[in-house]
């Protein structure tokens, strides 16, 4: 319960860092200014944290699970081992894994031109050189390339993936999901990214004088 709850306190910079650059509540350059760190050093922390608890927790649902499968993943730069609940869970997790591998070009494109739409526009409309861009529209271009992304990633069900004691390929590190449970995460991309969808659809009705 208590690495629960400390996955779940971990995990919030996410969202404050995502709500510092879509909201910018305390303008363009603090917001920003403190959005980017807090993003650069979530690592750092977060990491270390959960990979100490990765043969202790179910990578799919954030239990605590001293038995059941272990799933190796092969993340960018580092080979991790993890543990699932149970074997359903393990299949879960597998089948989550092996479709954002397939989709991973378009996952780090979007994800990563959202990311720096979302940064530049808004200082450049700051500093007065972004010519008719506004800083609403770098937050709806972040908004409508990170739906994109990750709504096809958690699809409309949990799928299970192969069954194979090889290591899996993963685009991008597992700490993140690890913190709260992959099922949480993926239930955060549907709510988030067809919230996300519509906001940006309805800016750029509004901007093109349609609403
Ligand atoms: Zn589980």
């Amino acid at each position: 319960m208590r690495d629960r709850l400390v996955g779940v306190l971990l995990f919030l910079p996410v969202p404050i860092v995502l709500c510092l650059l879509t909201q910018l509540p305390l303008g363009v350059f603090y917001s920003i200014g403190i959005a980017l760190p807090l993003m650069i050093s979530h690592r750092f922390y977060a990491r270390p944290w959960a990979l100490g608890r990765g043969r202790r927790r179910c990578l799919w649902c954030g239990s605590a699970a001293v038995e059941g499968p272990l799933v190796v993943i092969e993340e960018p730069g580092a080979l991790t081992t993890w543990r699932c609940c149970g074997g359903h869970h393990g299949l879960y997790l597998r089948g989550t894994l092996e479709r954002a591998w397939k989709l991973r070009a378009w996952l780090k494109g979007a994800i990563f031109t959202g990311l720096a739409l979302v940064v530049f526009i808004p200082l450049a409309a700051a500093f007065g050189v972004a010519g008719p861009l506004r800083a609403a529209d770098g937050v709806a271009a972040f908004r409508l390339l990170v739906a994109l992304a990750v709504l096809p990633l958690a699809g409309l069900r949990f799928r299970s993936g192969r069954l194979t004691d090889r290591p899996v390929p993963a685009p991008f590190p597992v700490h993140i999901q690890a913190l709260i449970g992959t099922w949480a995460v993926l239930w955060l991309f549907r709510l988030v990214g067809l919230i996300w969808l519509a906001l940006a659809l309805l800016h750029v009705a509004k901007r093109s004088g349609i609403v």
